[in-house]
């Protein structure tokens, strides 16, 4: 089976900066897609913040199995409704895969429920990268450690809720750390966060970044059918219940009806 790959790109940096368009001339969206489908097992495309609908129409979400993000400069120009989409389609079993700057990015925030800040330093420090969660399907293949010899330091406190599985801890050479690899699930939805990836360096050429992404979506990836309505909440009336009931009471509501919201 192959995995059906998104990656989302906000595509601003890549446009506006000598340095960025530089490291990424395709965009980083396109570099990750490619390695993505260098990887066996995974078809990637890409969609960019300017696409109509964002990229994410009803249409492109229903072929994701698994989507990755990644935004840093106009996290606040992703309409709420899309949000909203992709949020539904993580709840009914959609993978998605947050990278980097995208902790602060409006469908991470809303499916986190918490500020998902940081601290952060952006001096070319080495990153070391340790793996946490020894043969978890996310680390396969990767050695104990890695590291890159440039990046952008995120530093704990990270304000996110408590992770299923830590799976790295990165080490800054300001002495932070911070857990830069974290698993989540929302609804039937799996969540991977990835830290590394700030645009002015080329993390998304490194062999073990390139990796972990792979690993992730085969990790992400849930091969049962989109629920459809994931937040569907139907009334089940006394009248049709497995056991008879009793009815007691003053009542709000009528059989059948849809609830408040
Ligand atoms: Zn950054």
């Amino acid at each position: 089976m192959t995995i059906r790959v998104t990656v989302w790109g906000e595509n601003v940096h890549e446009q506006k900066n000598k340095v960025v368009a530089g490291i990424y001339p395709d965009g980083m969206h396109n570099t990750i897609a490619a390695a993505l489908n260098k990887a066996g097992g995974i078809s990637a495309s890409s969609v960019v913040l300017q696409d109509p609908e964002h990229g994410m129409t009803v249409e492109k979400l229903a072929e994701t199995d698994v989507l990755v993000w990644w935004g840093h400069a106009a996290h606040g120009a992703v309409e709420d409704k899309i949000v909203e989409r992709v949020c539904d389609a993580v709840w009914g079993g959609m993978g998605m895969i947050f990278l980097h700057s995208a902790h602060f990015s409006k469908p991470f925030k809303r499916l986190m429920g918490a500020p998902c800040n940081l601290t952060w330093r952006e001096a070319g420090e080495r990153e070391r990268l340790w793996v946490t969660s020894r043969h978890h399907p996310i680390t396969r293949g990767l050695p104990d450690h890695f590291e890159l010899e440039n990046e952008e330091m995120y530093g704990e406190p990270f304000g996110v809720p408590e992770p299923l599985e830590t799976v790295f801890v990165s080490w800054f050479q300001g002495g932070e750390v911070f857990r830069s690899g974290l698993t989540y699930r929302r609804g039937a939805g799996n969540i991977f966060y990835f830290r590394p990836g700030h645009e002015t360096y080329p993390t998304y050429h490194d062999g073990n970044v390139q990796k972990v992404i792979a690993n992730a979506v085969n990790w992400a990836h849930n091969p049962l059918p989109r629920i459809a309505d994931p937040n569907k909440a139907p009334n089940v009336p006394v009248g049709s219940t497995l056991e008879p009931v009793v009815e007691r009471g003053p009542r709000l509501h009528h059989d059948g009806e849809e609830g408040l919201r």
